[in-house]
């Protein structure tokens, strides 16, 4: 039997799986851009996610790709704003793609996109900068997940050798899938797959598709988390710290490798007593394989809207320094001795915890491994096996 059929296998396409509206995404209209009704798997899918969200305008807009929906505003703040009302369902021709980081330690990896941004208000949202969101900050959800996973399949087999294939740098990989059921496509597929692994990240907790699926210990499942007074003032319309362990824990206890990733690491009034609870409360509750700890790096448009968001004077943008922004990959980030002194302490709670844990550092200059004398975790951070 092929792993790979041309027909999409996923149960929401056969009646199998009924959607149901995402933790925290309500859009406010739904337009069906090029490629949603191609065929008729496709068909079925967009009608039973219009189903989910009986309120929303549908737009038909056959014609227009999926990144060039056009919102009517011209204003980022309010363009981001109303791209997040807005649910895009189409096609996604090159959703396959080798990363192209320059100017950090984050090797190169392979990552895929079934889904397009995110529905969470994350006001320091990287992503947002990006030129691909930037101009087209719709909520995604590409319906051609048969030909996107064939794709995996085509390129894990040129390499020949267990690689990853990472959910969640385009987008959050978890959350919009209480509205499409695709786990159940994807963990099979790269649990029956002999070289193709998948890593996702994800702030969402809702595990309910994940649980009794046959994962193989091929998926492995990260969860960004942070502090609960960094969530509530950060991160807007996302599931709270205490929702996301229940997660970590159940996906544990169900044989997945859990990892976690706790990025932006923001220096807030106390937050070495803060970020210290904090992580010997995650360490001890679940099982966790590997940790990345991780900075703000943001493209300066995201710091810009990011500002239009929080005000010039937020506990972010004061501690920048904007230098960075000139620097190595382009990225703002706190500075140099704010960063070390945070990882240093963050690791030496994780140690006291827990001696095995790996830890890693994303998107970081490779001096601060040196700073750290943690060459040998250059690397190894959440994105790669
Ligand atoms: S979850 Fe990630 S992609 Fe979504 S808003 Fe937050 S930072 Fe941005």
């Amino acid at each position: 039997m092929s792993l790979f059929p041309t027909e999409p296998i996923n149960p929401a396409t056969r009646g199998e799986y009924t959607p149901r509206p995402a933790d925290g995404f309500s859009p406010s209209r739904i337009v069906l851009a090029r490629g949603s009704s191609s065929t008729a798997a496709r068909r079925r899918l967009a009608e039973s996610i219009r189903a989910a969200y009986p309120e929303a305008e549908v737009i038909e807009d056959f014609g227009t790709p999926h990144n060039r929906v056009n919102l009517g505003r011209s204003d980022p703040l309010a363009l981001h704003e109303e791209g997040k009302r807005t649910l895009v369902l189409a096609e996604h021709n090159s959703a396959v793609r080798h990363s192209t980081e320059e100017g950090n330690s984050c090797p190169n990896y392979w990552h895929f996109s079934p889904y397009g941004f995110c529905p969470y208000g994350c006001a320091y949202c990287y992503l947002a900068g990006t030129q691909g969101v930037r101009f087209s900050p719709t909520v995604k959800v590409f319906l051609n997940l048969a030909e996107i996973l064939a794709e995996v399949d085509r390129a894990a087999r040129r390499l020949g050798k267990p690689t990853a294939f990472y959910l969640g740098k385009l987008q959050d990989g978890l959350a919009l899938d209480p509205l499409t059921g695709y786990s159940r496509q994807i963990i099979p597929f790269f649990a029956a797959h002999p070289t193709a692994r998948l890593t996702m990240l994800t702030k969402s907790a809702d595990v309910g598709n994940l649980l009794d699926l046959d994962h193989q210990g091929h998926a492995i499942l990260s969860w960004t988390v942070n502090p609960r007074t960094v969530i509530e003032t950060f991160e807007k319309n996302t599931p709270p710290v205490e929702a996301r362990m229940a997660a970590m824990e159940a996906a544990a206890r169900a044989g997945y490798p859990v990892r976690a990733v706790v990025m932006p690491i923001i220096p807030i009034s106390g937050w070495e007593a803060i970020y210290r609870e904090f992580l010997t409360d995650l360490l001890s509750r679940v099982r966790l394989r590997r940790i990345t700890l991780g900075s703000i790096c943001s493209y300066p448009q995201a710091v810009r809207l990011m500002e239009q968001k929080l005000g010039r004077e937020n506990p972010i943008s004061v501690q920048l320094d904007r230098r960075q922004s000139r620097m190595s990959d382009g990225r703002a980030r706190f500075p140099q001795k704010l960063r070390e002194k945070a990882y240093r302490r963050l690791v030496r709670t994780i140690r006291e915890v827990n001696a095995e844990v790996e830890i890693g550092l994303c998107l970081e200059e490779p001096s601060m491994f040196d700073s750290l004398d943690m060459g040998d975790s250059m690397g190894r951070c959440n994105c790669v096996l």
